[in-house]
């Protein structure tokens, strides 16, 4: 994990006074404390620093001119040695509905002392303005740049893993979407699977959490459940809400929608949502994406239910949204609502999720890897 602590060594390239480059790859890979001591080295003072990260963290505001109290030597400055944010954004589409899709690219690092070079690459997020909570967001964020689970209905996973995201990329996904407007939710379900970027997630939720002030029941991860890890995590409790991607009953047929956890009983991810639940209080969310014609019969709605019967736990159905060149489609709305019922009348509470956005190419399982 990037380390948030006072005494965190400088991992993240905090300059030792040898040089006039950068501090560190942007403003948002240093911990508050780190930030201080940034700001010090350029002349500047602990409350210009936490000025900073309130207009860029808390705010959204990543032009120096919106930093009205900083004086223009220090933002000059900053600019220079310690910018706000470190990629760029190169693409943004909006729908009708105001969904808002933007692409973040990462240039590649050069090897430095201790931290060896890296790739760069372009991640999707989606700003999708609230019903329930009018005048807010919810953002989706990405944590890897392309995905190694390869689930074959899912544009995202088509070219396999490109690299996991560093803490300060995932964050400036939230400073970006917190710049077109407030957030009221967060899931965690773009690019990537986010339990094989952990450290660098959780260094990036607990600014989100503590300087965005999005408390966690107002943050949901989706993973596609590794049993292992989530035993391993849920004793630390960690701040959020957890979903669990099962998409289908049956141990053959996850096994090919999900491909990286053939070999995983749905038993045993199923026993470490229930493991989850017992550590945390918090209930799992099962996510199931309805294939028409593929995981959405009668059968598998009742061997769903089955499988969840005496559980703590509630499904989100997502009817699948088309993506160019598979073989998958769109059930009918009575298909969904028949799917729905069946789970009802066996006591499993549902909800379906139908994606907002498709017109910017926006909606679940349809981020492509645009211009990377
Ligand atoms: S659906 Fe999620 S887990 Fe599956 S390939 Fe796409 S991004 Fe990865």
């Amino acid at each position: 994990m990037e380390n948030r602590g006072d005494d965190a060594p400088d991992r993240a390239g905090l300059d030792t006074g040898r040089s006039a480059e950068r501090l560190a790859p942007s403003l948002l890979a240093l911990t508050p404390a780190q930030t201080e001591r940034a700001i010090e080295r350029l002349g500047g003072r602990a409350f210009h620093a936490r000025s900073l990260r309130r207009h860029v963290i808390q705010e959204g505001r990543i032009l120096p001119e919106q930093w009205t109290d900083l004086s223009a030597r220090l933002r000059q400055a900053l600019m220079e040695r310690l910018p706000p944010v470190a990629g760029e954004e190169t693409d943004r589409r909006t729908a009708r509905d105001g969904t808002v899709k933007f692409l973040t690219r990462f240039a590649p690092s050069a090897a430095a002392e201790g931290v060896p070079a890296r790739q760069g690459g372009a991640v999707e997020t989606v700003h999708i303005p609230s019903h329930r909570d009018v005048g807010t967001a919810t953002l989706c964020v990405s944590t890897q740049v392309g995905c190694p689970v390869r689930c074959p209905f899912c544009a995202s996973g088509r070219d396999g893993l490109v690299r996991g995201l560093q803490g300060h990329e995932i964050l400036e996904q939230y400073v970006r979407g917190r710049a077109i407007g407030p957030l009221g939710r967060s899931v965690v379900m773009g690019i990537g699977e986010p339990l094989l970027a952990y450290p660098a997630l959780a260094f990036a939720l607990e600014a989100v959490r503590s300087e965005m002030g999005l408390g966690a029941r107002r943050i949901t991860v989706s993973t596609v459940g590794f049993p292992d890890r989530l035993r391993q995590l849920a004793p630390t409790r960690p701040g959020f809400q957890l979903a669990i991607s099962l998409h289908s009953p049956d141990d053959e047929q996850r096994s090919e929608l999900v491909p990286l956890m053939r070999g995983v009983p749905v038993e045993e991810v199923l026993q470490a949502g229930d493991h989850w639940f017992r550590e945390t209080g918090r209930e799992v969310t099962y996510e199931y994406v309805l294939l028409g014609g593929t995981n959405d019969s009668d059968g598998h709605a009742r061997r769903l239910a089955e499988r969840l019967s005496r559980r703590r736990a509630t499904v989100n159905l997502i009817p699948y949204n088309p993506v160019e060149g598979d073989n998958y489609r769109r059930p009918a709305p009575e298909h969904v609502a028949r799917f729905q019922s069946l789970l009802e009348e066996r006591g499993i509470v549902a909800t379906v999720r139908w994606s907002r956005g498709l017109e910017a190419d926006a909606a679940c399982g349809q981020l492509r890897r645009r211009g990377n």
